[in-house]
């Protein structure tokens, strides 16, 4: 056994141990910001660096976290470095906001945690862990150990509720006096609790009734709270990941320029279906996507500073926004059609025979109404008639879709009105894909009235999803450079 003077240590699974050392695992981070260079010089695809750093590089760190007094100061570094990498991944400029590194792919963020977070979930878990521990032993004397430091802050003997306001990292009344701490998981766990509690409300709770120590923290998928017991301690470590997750994903959404396609795009995880593998996506489009969402193309009027000519390089409207281009510019009507062609083809497609006869694009026999639907499915049979109109949308928020779907739904009311009165049972859709390919929720009504098979619905919301940003890309390339993208 080697003999350490004060000052060395060894390694104890993975945390520098000895008398008085720095206990920062300064060499895994080391290793991790080494291996990020590495792996941002690899030939790999983006989305595969970004994977790799989620499930490869991040984790290394994790187990180390939750027993080392980690320094901040290294710990922030090393996050700020991840995360220009990231964003470089997602070809992202500098003034893109950083909530999306952090924002899981479902919602249609890079995933990749943030270490100062999981370094705060770390010290809580470890500390209600010991806390509740189901062996006597252990848990008695970590609440005596915790008694002392909490004796030493408030100089008097303290109550279990005293205990639960420690630890949630009160400055209040008696809390206030500096009774000399010294560094200890404790301090530690409160410091962690008082940080992430100013942005995402966790605390600790004292239960008179239950008699026993909880961690109170906001829900993730409604509002109100719930309280991790010491029956659920295993949970508490996924629910605070979840609730810092949900914390991201509502600063950006609640942001009022980037936040505004992706309080569309982060509703349904069909939206952001390729940020996981890079399906149905080629370079370009992913080169394209991020920055499009959140409204960082470099665009006449997109640039604010300066006293720029804002208008269309086009056609001259006043303002040349993503918006305007995508949705608004006639220059670009033949690519419109032709990326609403593709999408509502994808459906007709997948409509099953028995269904009826499909019409596309064409007025309905038989009645004097000038529209033509963009798919008609007739049973004379049955006497049954679905309309199906597709539309794409621009993503300005929630309103801008449910506004789309009202327009198109009264427009063939009438027509609807007129088949019924002719003794057919008719059923009047909307199909609704983004521009930057947010699915509507709504949709998957629309599919289950086309029977269309729930193995092909999953593929189809996938594809629909990727050629509405392949058209818009195209779209978007050609109103910068002039080129068209695609074959007349
Ligand atoms: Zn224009």
């Amino acid at each position: 056994m080697a003999c350490l003077q004060e000052g060395q240590f060894y390694q104890h699974l993975g945390t520098p141990t000895g008398i008085r050392v720095e206990t920062t695992p300064t060499d895994t981070l080391h290793k991790i910001l080494r291996d990020a260079e590495l792996l941002d010089r690899s030939l790999l695809a983006p989305w595969q660096k970004i994977d790799a750093t989620h499930t490869f590089l991040i984790p290394r760190i994790s187990f180390t976290l939750r027993d080392s007094a980690v320094a901040k100061v290294p710990l922030n570094k090393a996050d700020s470095a991840i995360r220009v990498l990231v964003q470089k991944w997602l070809y992202l400029p500098q003034r893109a906001c950083t909530d999306i590194v952090y924002v899981p792919h479902r919602q249609g963020g890079a995933n990749v945690p943030r270490l100062g977070d999981l370094c705060d979930v770390a010290c809580i878990t470890h500390a209600f862990r010991l806390l509740t521990c189901p062996d006597v032993s252990a848990r008695t004397i970590a609440e005596n150990a915790l008694r002392g430091v909490v004796r030493r802050r408030i100089a008097r003997d303290p109550t279990a509720a005293d205990i639960a306001t420690y630890l949630s990292g009160s400055l209040e009344g008696d809390f206030r006096r500096d009774g000399g701490d010294l560094s200890s998981l404790w301090s530690r766990a409160r410091n962690a609790t008082r940080r992430l509690g100013k942005r995402i409300g966790c605390r600790w709770v004292w239960s008179e009734a239950r008699t026993e120590l909880s961690v109170m923290l906001p829900r993730i998928t409604a509002q109100g709270y719930t309280t991790v017991t010491p029956a659920a301690r295993a949970l508490l470590e996924r629910l605070l990941k979840g609730t810092i997750r949900r914390h991201y994903t509502d600063a950006l959404a609640k942001r009022p320029d980037q936040g505004k396609v992706f309080e569309v795009t982060s509703k349904q995880e069909a939206s952001n279906h390729f940020l996981r593998a890079g399906n149905f996506t080629c370079f370009a489009d992913w080169r394209f996507i991020h920055r499009a969402r959140l409204n960082c193309v470099p665009l006449n009027g997109a640039i604010r500073h300066g006293t720029r000519d804002t208008r269309c390089r086009r056609c001259g409207y006043p303002l040349e926004t993503l918006p305007h281009v995508l949705c608004g510019c006639t220059t670009h009507s033949e690519a419109w059609r032709r990326r609403h062609n593709a999408i509502q083809n994808r459906l007709v497609k997948a409509l099953p025979p028995a269904l009826g006869a499909v019409t596309v694009d064409s007025p309905i026999p038989g009645t004097n109404s000038r529209l033509r639907p963009d798919i008609v499915v007739t049973d004379e049979q049955a006497k049954t008639i679905l309309l199906i109109d597709v539309t794409v949308p621009f993503e300005n928020r929630m309103t801008a879709f449910r506004v789309a779907r009202e327009k198109k739904l009264s427009k063939y009311s009438q027509l609807a009105d007129n088949l019924q009165s002719r003794g057919y049972s008719v059923a009047v859709h909307a199909l609704l894909v983004g521009a930057l390919g947010a699915w509507d929720p709504e949709n998957d009504a629309v599919l289950e009235a086309c029977e269309v098979g729930p193995c092909y619905t999953g593929l189809m919301r996938r594809l629909m999803v990727s050629d509405a940003i392949r058209w818009s890309r195209d779209i978007y390339t050609e109103h910068i450079t002039g080129h068209c993208q695609y074959n007349i």
